[in-house]
């Protein structure tokens, strides 16, 4: 018998507004343990603004929002959702702050939550950059990183509170071709082999759908929440071709 997915993200009607103006409306969306979710639109569609809702750095104006199973306000947990903002990867150039710093940044303000002690936090540092394959680099400064290598310490600092979800917000804006194939191989590794649900943010669908198991498409409104398949063949995606939107597949 099939287990009965666990849903760990539920929005129900939500709408949020900028000075009056609704960027995101009437959005209905459903996240389960072990999804993969590509969330894609052009820009301006309410991305963003919908990734924050999830969050909670925004509160919706109106409808509901329910968290591992509890409304908003009842949810507190927050260190089990790992979130990686858009344009993360623009460090200061000039301040010297070492991988170790920041991969152990998110724990220290975590630690009184769930009182971890120091040798912990440095465990989870050491192990959060063995799954990226930066171990080597740990007392590297920042700016002595590629592209490439920073967007995988960000990937680490999140892991390291060892989230249930990670929701990530163009991640691979400014990075080359293959750096970002290798990027979603690991995205597609964590989900894979650790279960951990993925939300990405992208307005580039190209690269991702080697491991992306559900698209919702946004204008606003969710035009559209499916598996990954049939929203290739769906009317919706043929409308955004014709409408000069490069949603490309290469998996056919
Ligand atoms: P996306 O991430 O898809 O590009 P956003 O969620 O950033 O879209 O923005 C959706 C809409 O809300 C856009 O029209 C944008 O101009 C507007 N918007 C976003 N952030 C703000 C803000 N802080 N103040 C006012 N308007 C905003
Ligand atoms: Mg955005």
């Amino acid at each position: 018998m099939e287990n009965q997915p666990e849903e760990i993200v539920r929005l129900e009607q939500v709408t949020y507004s900028y000075n009056n103006i609704p960027a995101i409306k009437d959005i209905n969306l459903s996240i389960n343990r072990g999804d993969f979710l590509a969330i894609i639109g052009p820009n301006g569609s309410g991305k963003t603004t919908l990734l924050k809702i999830i969050v909670g750095l925004l509160k919706p104006n109106q409808g509901r929002v329910w968290l591992f199973g509890l409304p908003l306000d009842k949810f507190n947990q927050w260190f089990r959702l790992g979130y990686i903002q858009q344009k993360a990867t623009y460090f200061d150039p000039v301040f010297p702050i070492s991988v170790e710093e920041v991969v152990g940044s998110n724990l220290q303000a975590i630690r009184k939550e769930k009182a971890l002690t120091r040798s912990q936090i440095k465990d989870r540092v050491h192990e959060a950059l063995r799954i990226v394959s930066l171990e080597k680099e740990i007392k590297k400064l920042i700016k002595e990183l590629s592209g490439g290598q920073q967007q995988r310490v960000l990937i680490a600092r999140a892991l390291a509170t060892e989230p249930e979800i990670l929701l990530l917000d163009e991640p691979t804006e400014g990075v080359d071709a293959l750096t970002q194939e290798r990027f979603y191989d690991l995205l597609g590794q964590l989900n894979q082999e650790k279960n951990l649900t993925i939300v990405l943010v992208t307005h580039d669908y190209v690269i991702v759908n080697k491991h992306v198991k559900q698209v919702a498409c946004l204008n606003q409104k969710l035009i559209y929440h499916g598996k990954h398949s049939e929203f290739c063949q769906s009317t919706v995606v043929q409308e955004l071709l014709k409408g000069g939107h490069h949603f490309v597949s290469h998996r056919h």
